[in-house]
């Protein structure tokens, strides 16, 4: 493989995570930024001078992005949350003619608290009720977020269950008393929050509390250009942030 820098392409650049990517790779030697784009910009026109796509815009630029980089065999670092069960299929069908790492959430931390929460429920047994809370900026359109929603299909799995099924988006009125099997999920709204995830298991007598709170959205920029490293000697498919740093 050749020394010189990995380019980049940096879509959804004008937003929170697209500048603190941009800024983040600034600071490191093995990554350029070719080209920078949003709102308005022509993917296609700057697309064939990257190698691999760094994505935080928005769920609806998922298709149109896919279509360029499968064309062109560039992959794709994709950062953005909130897609639909259909946009999904889409990234799947891509993942197999081109590299692809999917992460909701590309720090370490995060992906250590994955890590741990599949795990605590294989000790802890099935007494434990589990609830999972998220808190993010007033300005976060998806809820719940995508590293809430993977928690609680991990959460989901370790039981034999599913998120579609199980999990529980809040609660209102006369509920009635907790089913076992229900995976509770809360999203909480306000100031400028950059991201906290508690997974809450409560038994009888105890709770354990799993928390994981981001300060600064370069702990995201720094995953995602990492595994945008780790992915330019992969081949096609769909990888997370667990296979980049190795804890599957
Ligand atoms: P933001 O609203 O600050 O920025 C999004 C940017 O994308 C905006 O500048 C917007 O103009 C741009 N955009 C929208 N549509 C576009 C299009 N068609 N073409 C090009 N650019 C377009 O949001 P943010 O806080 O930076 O988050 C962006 C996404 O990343 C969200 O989905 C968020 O949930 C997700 N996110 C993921 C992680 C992670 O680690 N995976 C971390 C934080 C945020």
């Amino acid at each position: 493989m050749s020394d010189a820098p990995l380019k980049l392409l940096v879509t959804g650049s004008l937003g929170r995570m697209g500048q603190a990517v941009v800024s983040c790779a600034a600071d490191d030697e093995a990554v350029t930024v070719v080209h920078q784009i949003d709102v308005g910009d022509s993917l296609l026109a700057v697309l064939p001078a990257c190698d691999t796509v760094i994505d935080f815009s928005f769920h609806a630029f998922t298709e149109e992005l896919l279509r360029g980089c499968v064309d062109l065999g560039k992959s794709v670092v994709m950062g953005t949350t909130g897609h639909s069960d259909a946009e999904w299929k889409l990234v799947e069908g891509a993942s197999a003619k081109i590299p692809m790492v999917c992460a909701p959430n590309f720090s370490v931390g995060v992906n250590t608290l994955f890590w741990m929460s599949r795990k605590a429920p294989e000790i802890l047994g099935s007494g434990f009720d589990i609830e999972v809370t998220e808190m993010h900026h007033r300005l976060k359109k998806d809820a719940p977020s995508g590293t809430a929603k993977r928690l609680a299909e991990i959460l989901a799995e370790s039981r034999g269950l599913t998120y579609n099924e199980h999990a529980q988006h809040g609660r209102e009125g006369i509920v009635g008393e907790r089913p076992s099997q229900e995976i509770g999920v809360h999203a909480l709204r306000g100031g400028d929050v950059v991201g906290d995830h508690t997974v809450t298991y409560a038994g009888m007598g105890e709770r354990v509390e799993l928390t994981h709170r981001a300060s600064s959205r370069d702990t995201f920029a720094n995953g995602a250009i990492r595994a945008a490293k780790w992915l330019h000697s992969k081949p096609a498919g769909l990888y997370d942030m667990q296979d980049v740093l190795d804890l599957k």
